[in-house]
């Protein structure tokens, strides 16, 4: 079983639903003000800006 946790969004303060055993480095889009967030740490989890580079992801 897997529990959403409740982390608050950096740029905009709403509520983010990510899964518990999200991983570091993945991004998670907030529902509130569509930015693009990576996960830079858990347990706690931490969400930051993620950088809106353009990378070239490959395959
Ligand atoms: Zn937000």
């Amino acid at each position: 079983m897997t529990t959403a946790l409740s982390v608050q969004c950096p740029e905009c303060g709403g509520s983010v639903n990510v899964r518990e055993d999200v991983l570091a480095a993945e991004i998670v889009i907030c529902r509130h003000c569509s930015s693009e967030l990576e996960v830079v740490a858990t347990g706690p989890v931490v969400l930051a800006m993620a950088p809106e580079v353009e990378e070239d992801w490959g395959e």
